[in-house]
C-alpha cells in the first residue's frame, strides 16, 4: 500500500478516478446528467503531452468504451483499477453502497478482466472507492498481487463549485513523489478541467514534472 513515491527528483503523478455506480448510470439514462467522461481533461493532457494514470471502474469502461480505447492508446497514460461498480468495502464510506469484503477480490479481478482487452499501459494498481479500506479489505486483496494506491494530495474535486480551491489544494501540498487524486467524472467533478491548466502551470513553476504513476513510485 502506498500514498506516494520517493521524495527525491521532480516527478509527480496526476491520477484521475473514473467512478461509475448504478445510480450514476440511471442518471445518464434519465438525462439528468450529460456525461461522466470529461473529454476536456483528456484533450488537454493529450495536447500538452502530459502523462497521467486513470483508475477505471468496470462500469465506466463499459459505458465509455471509446474513451477507454483513447486512454489505452496514449503511451503516456496508464490504466489502473477502481473496482467494478464503485461500491465501498468498509462501513461508513460516504454514501456509497457496500459490498461484503468476501466479494472484494472477485470484484477487483472482474474489473481487471474488463480493462485488460484495451491493452496499452496496464498496471496492477488499485484504488478503493472513497479511499475507504481496513485490514480485512487489504487482506482480501492479497491474492491478486495489486498495489493499493491512495495518494497524498487530495484535490477535493468531487462536487466542487469553483476551480480555484482545487488549484490551491493541489499546489499547497504537492511535492516530489506526490500522487494527486482527481476525477474524470465531469458531472460529479465539473471544475477539474478548468483547474487543470492552472495546476499544470503551478507544477512547472515549482520545477515538478508529471509522470506515469509507475515512474513516480519507482522514484528518480
Ligand atoms: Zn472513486
Amino acid at each position: 500500500m502506498v500514498d506516494h513515491g520517493p521524495r527525491t527528483g521532480a516527478r509527480v503523478a496526476l491520477t484521475f478516478d473514473a467512478d461509475m455506480t448504478d445510480g450514476m448510470l440511471a442518471s445518464l439514462r434519465a438525462g439528468r446528467v450529460k456525461s461522466y467522461a470529461n473529454l476536456r481533461i483528456i484533450d488537454l493532457l493529450e495536447r500538452e503531452q502530459v502523462p497521467a494514470t486513470f483508475f477505471l471502474t468496470g462500469k465506466w469502461v463499459k459505458r465509455y468504451p471509446d474513451v477507454t480505447r483513447r486512454i489505452a492508446g496514449n503511451p503516456r497514460f496508464e490504466l489502473a483499477n477502481h473496482t467494478y461498480g464503485h461500491a465501498a468495502f468498509t462501513a461508513d464510506c460516504y454514501d456509497l453502497p457496500r459490498l461484503p469484503v468476501n466479494e472484494l477480490a472477485g470484484d477487483v479481478a472482474k474489473t481487471f478482466e474488463v480493462i485488460a482487452p484495451y491493452g496499452g499501459r496496464q498496471t496492477r494498481y488499485f484504488r478503493f472507492p472513497g479511499l475507504c479500506h481496513d485490514a480485512a479489505a487489504l487482506d482480501a486483496l492479497a491474492p491478486l498481487g495489486v498495489t493499493v494506491v491512495d495518494g497524498d494530495v487530495v484535490s477535493g474535486d468531487p462536487f466542487a463549485t469553483a476551480w480555484k480551491p482545487l488549484v490551491r489544494a493541489v499546489l499547497d501540498h504537492v511535492r516530489p513523489g506526490s500522487v494527486v487524486i482527481m476525477h474524470v467524472t465531469e458531472a460529479n467533478a465539473a471544475m477539474t478541467d478548468e483547474a487543470l491548466p492552472h495546476i499544470l502551470a503551478g507544477l512547472r513553476e515549482r520545477g515538478l514534472v508529471a509522470a506515469p504513476l509507475s515512474e513516480v513510485l519507482a522514484g528518480g
